[in-house]
């Protein structure tokens, strides 16, 4: 839409007058929408484009999420934390729990962590936040930000799982240990998972029918603590980036 491309325009001269993310020298340009194929990755795609898709996930937040009281954080939260986006995205995000700022508003990724991600979509891969889905492995924030439970996460992984299959993008990318070990079933590290694609399995069991790329980097908080990681964010983002045929950029 026309509002969108005045928007990220906006956000992109914003972004590059202030600082360079990441060292990035050049914002690459979307390629355009491949003629009667899916939307590309910085393509909105309403309820009326995605078969379905935003109907189903409203429906999960309404029905399922916004009451529920599987664990014991539906007793500490605020607002649940459904994740927000496209659902016709191409590209997922999936982080570990809500924060503060999080948990006050009912969004995912919207505190400082947030707006590094959205530099990270916006400058980093030239494409609007809107366009992709941004969710959390926990609906609800664990009190003090501490690790999500393995309790938690068996209460709470089923809506993840259903989100996923909804919306079935081509890539996720999963964003610090936890999230990246729960998804992957894995008890490696977030330094040794990062770097290459893994598969996702959308039965929830590996092995066990369709699977989806998944590209585990660093959690945006983790970068604001150690900024020296940034560049291994770049180059996993690239890498995603190249996966959905979006232009690379001049990065040093
Ligand atoms: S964290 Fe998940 S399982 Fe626990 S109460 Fe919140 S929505 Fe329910």
């Amino acid at each position: 839409m026309a509002t969108d491309s005045v928007n990220v325009r906006a956000a992109l001269r914003q972004q590059l007058m202030s600082d360079r993310l990441l060292g990035a020298r050049a914002v690459p340009m979307l390629p355009p929408a491949p003629a009667g194929g899916r939307p590309r990755a910085g393509a909105a795609a309403g309820p009326a484009d995605t078969g379905g898709k935003a109907e189903r996930l409203q429906a999960l937040n309404e029905q399922q999420v916004k009451a529920c009281k599987k664990c014991d954080l539906c007793q500490t939260r605020t607002r649940t934390v459904f994740g927000q986006g496209s659902a016709g995205a191409r590209l997922v995000f999936v982080g570990e729990a809500p924060g503060y700022e999080e948990d006050k508003q009912g969004l995912a990724f919207v505190g400082k962590a947030g707006q590094l991600l959205t530099k990270m979509i916006v400058a980093g891969m030239g494409i609007s936040r809107d366009d992709v889905f941004i969710c959390n492995v926990l609906k609800c924030r664990p009190p003090n930000n501490r690790d999500p439970s393995a309790d938690e996460i068996l209460a709470c992984g089923p809506y993840l799982q259903e989100q996923i299959a909804i919306i079935q993008p081509e890539v996720m990318i999963a964003l610090g240990s936890p999230a990246a070990k729960t998804l992957l079933n894995t008890a490696q590290s977030i330094g040794k998972l990062r770097g290459r694609f893994h598969e996702y399995f959308v039965s929830g069991t590996t092995g066990v029918g369709p699977s989806i790329p998944l590209m585990p980097t660093y959690h945006p908080a983790y970068l604001l603590r150690s900024p020296g990681e940034k560049r291994k964010t770049w180059d996993d983002i690239q890498l995603v980036m190249e996966r959905l045929g979006l232009p690379q950029s001049g990065q040093a």
